[in-house]
């Protein structure tokens, strides 16, 4: 039942039969066909698949960064099918963070303004938007950094602000795709202990493609897409 809310208010993601297929010059290509999930507050699941299997349509779908040619989406209860646009925007905007591969930080501002900002777009008090930005850098252990631009920020500073920046506007939902997969193995160890304890202190459902499986295995859950379904492994 598609209009159907996900009765447990503890699930803060939920894709419920989400389909979507892409008409490629002369065929038909189906990515997802039939897939459900559900992330619970407090959660991190790893998405693990190989490359050409759907994560970044699922990602793009959870998101709310693209429709699913049929199926619901529901962020924190709420179905965001019939959605329109402008909705969605502030829905994203407001209830999803997103962390990517690259930090995708502005360059000509400060960590603690990459931070400020998105606050500010969502009408924060400029004060008040600052306090939360060093806040969530000292909880990402780079507040030392926080005048420093991105350039000259080591990688893994770079993704501890990045991870600060999406957890800007208290998100209820988290969607990440390579979080680590830029990083050595000692910093990508350090970034992902910091993101899953924000994780478990902030209570955001969280969905992480990722390829590292040492990483993938310490996360709640693992879960793959086979044949467009989603399936635990
Ligand atoms: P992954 O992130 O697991 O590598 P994707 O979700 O990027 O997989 O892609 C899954 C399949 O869908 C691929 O075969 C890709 O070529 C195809 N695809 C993705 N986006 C589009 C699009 N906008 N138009 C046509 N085909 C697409």
């Amino acid at each position: 039942m598609l209009d159907t809310q996900p009765v447990d208010p503890d699930i803060l993601l939920a894709l419920v039969d989400v389909h979507r297929s892409y008409e490629q010059a002369d065929k038909h290509l189906v990515v997802l066909d039939g897939a459900d999930l559900q992330v619970r507050a407090g959660e991190m699941v790893a998405l693990v698949a190989p490359s050409g299997a759907g994560k970044s349509t699922l990602l793009h779908i959870a998101g709310l960064l693209e429709r699913p040619t049929s199926g619901e989406v529901f962020i924190a209860g709420e179905p965001q099918g019939q959605a329109v646009d402008r909705a969605r925007t502030l829905m994203r905007r407001n209830e999803i963070g997103f962390v990517y591969q690259f930090h995708h930080l502005l360059a000509e501002f400060s960590a603690l303004e990459n931070v400020t900002l998105p606050q500010l777009i969502r009408g924060e008090k400029p004060s008040e938007a600052k306090a939360k930005a060093l806040e969530l850098l000292s909880y990402m252990k780079v507040d030392h950094r926080a005048q420093h631009r991105p350039a000259e920020l080591s990688g893994g500073e770079q993704q501890r602000v990045a991870i600060a920046r999406a957890m800007a506007n208290a998100p209820r939902v988290l969607l990440a795709d390579e979080p680590t997969g830029n990083l050595d193995p000692n910093t990508s160890e350090y970034v992902f202990k910091a993101l899953n304890s924000l994780v478990k202190q902030s209570g955001i459902a969280a969905l992480v493609a990722t390829h590292n499986l040492f990483l993938a295995e310490r996360m709640d859950r693992q879960i793959t897409i086979v044949d467009g379904k989603i399936v635990e492994l």
